[in-house]
């Protein structure tokens, strides 16, 4: 098995403010979704609810371990959009605070932000930045009315926007958004792709290690994709579906002034096969199973404990029943159920939760992508301007990250379009997951 991160146990240093911010969305997703169904007002985006937690708990707050304060920003909105995401709250509540349990991916970015994965590996919670809680709350209903009119949007999921705060302590801003990798596959590739070639390596001899240590697969960037040759291999039909959505994200970052995203590729063979999954050793709870598609070769895992549907089902429908009382959810309803497999939706998500790589003739092929647009809440400002000035003054300016918006996203489609190939290389093409 993969080793993802650091399990946030009671010894951790962030465990106060991992468990704080678990509660703060049991509380307030609990009591926005008890309330009866109703139309959304512009009052709605504006809306914030602040609400204090503490060791003893009243009628309508459960009781915590830590005194914190929390902030949930647009409540109903949110419930809106993880509606049109197709994500049912007992299972959201389920998969983030059934245990509280995280995995921190430490910092993986150059930002500061921190990456926790829920226990079931589905949602991630990220830090972010002042600028960028700032940037999603004056957007939120551009991305709001963008996710409606563009169901199958490659661009991040939010399903909530919160802030913690501990007594004398800082305020940190966080979203809740989909894992675009599913916890039951094996990676065989992991890309971060921006079109710009500047700095943007893994070093290619920390990258054999790295796989032989057991850890996660490390993300790998555009020189290390180019250097392989590597093309996202779709045949007519998915490729225009692909570059078409691809075309109306990009124009919409583009309208925003949004900068520095990226295009996560993540890819499984079926060739290859699933021996391990993204799983973490510690919880012993799940050994993925081998691929349904799975062809000559892989070896299947087996499943240590099989997880009861049933099971999962009542309680799922427990935590309906107390928010429908407005009652603190009951802490007790935890369970070790994981998800045998993915369950998503949506264009881009649905083949094995991603997209299966098809021929010039839009048969299946042995590949199956995780493809999203990711970290979109940069919005161009002085400071990006400035390294603008300073990369580009040395005279190789497309190449560089920090371009303005227009020739960012410009530039971005261009390459992801000169990646994607249809027909002419498939033969070729076909060796990219394997090799990768
Ligand atoms: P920086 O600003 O330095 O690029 P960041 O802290 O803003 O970094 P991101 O770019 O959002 O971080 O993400 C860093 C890495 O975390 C990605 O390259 C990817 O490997 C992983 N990651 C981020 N978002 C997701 C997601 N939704 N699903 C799966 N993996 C993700
Ligand atoms: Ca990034
Ligand atoms: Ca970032």
């Amino acid at each position: 098995n993969y080793i993802v991160g650091n399990r946030v146990d009671e010894s951790h240093q962030n465990y106060a403010m991992a468990y704080n911010m678990l509660t703060g969305i049991r509380f307030s997703v609990s009591r926005t979704q008890a309330k009866l169904d109703r139309e959304l007002t512009t009052a709605d985006f504006e809306h914030k609810h602040k609400f204090s937690i503490d060791v003893t708990g009243t009628e309508l707050t459960p009781a915590a371990k830590y005194d914190f304060k929390f902030k949930d920003y647009a409540p109903w909105v949110f419930r809106y959009i993880r509606n049109m995401f197709k994500i049912d709250a007992g299972d959201y509540l389920m998969s983030l605070t059934s245990k509280y349990i995280l995995t921190e991916m430490g910092s993986p970015g150059k930002s500061k932000s921190f990456f926790y994965f829920s226990r079931d590996y589905k949602y991630i919670i990220k830090t972010i930045h002042p600028a960028e809680h700032k940037f999603l709350c004056k957007h939120l209903k551009d991305y709001y009315q963008h996710v409606q009119d563009n169901p199958n949007t490659l661009i991040s999921q939010y399903y909530g926007l919160h802030r913690v705060k501990l007594p004398y302590g800082r305020k940190v801003h966080f979203v809740v958004m989909n894992n675009l990798m599913p916890p039951h596959k094996d990676m065989h590739g992991v890309y971060d792709l921006k079109g710009s070639t500047i700095g943007r390596e893994y070093p290619e001899d920390q990258l054999k290690e790295k796989l032989a240590s057991g850890h996660l697969h490390p993300t790998l960037k555009d020189l290390n994709w180019l250097r392989r040759d590597l093309h996202i291999e779709l045949g007519p039909t998915n490729k225009d579906a692909f570059l078409h959505q691809l075309e109306k994200d990009v124009a919409f970052l583009q309208r925003l002034k949004v900068m520095d995203y990226s295009l996560l590729v993540a890819m499984h063979s079926y060739k290859r096969g699933n021996v391990d999954g993204l799983r973490d050793k510690s919880l012993q709870v799940f050994q993925p199973k081998a691929d349904k598609n799975e062809e000559a070769g892989a070896q299947p895992g087996t499943l240590a404990r099989t997880p009861s549907k049933l099971e999962h089902a009542r309680r799922v429908r427990e935590l309906r029943e107390s928010m429908k009382k407005e009652r603190p959810v009951p802490m007790e309803a935890a369970t070790d159920i994981m998800p045998e497999e993915a369950d998503r939706t949506g264009f881009f998500y649905k083949d094995d939760g991603g997209i299966r790589a098809t021929n010039s003739d839009d048969t299946p092929s042995s590949t199956v992508y995780y493809l999203g647009i990711i970290d979109c809440l940069t919005r161009y400002n002085w400071k990006k301007k400035i390294e603008h000035l300073w990369k580009g003054s040395k005279g190789n300016e497309p190449q560089i990250s920090p371009l303005p918006p227009q020739r960012y996203g410009d530039r971005f489609k261009k390459f992801i379009s000169r990646i994607t190939k249809g027909s002419d290389v498939a033969a070729r093409g076909r060796r990219s997951a394997e090799e990768a």
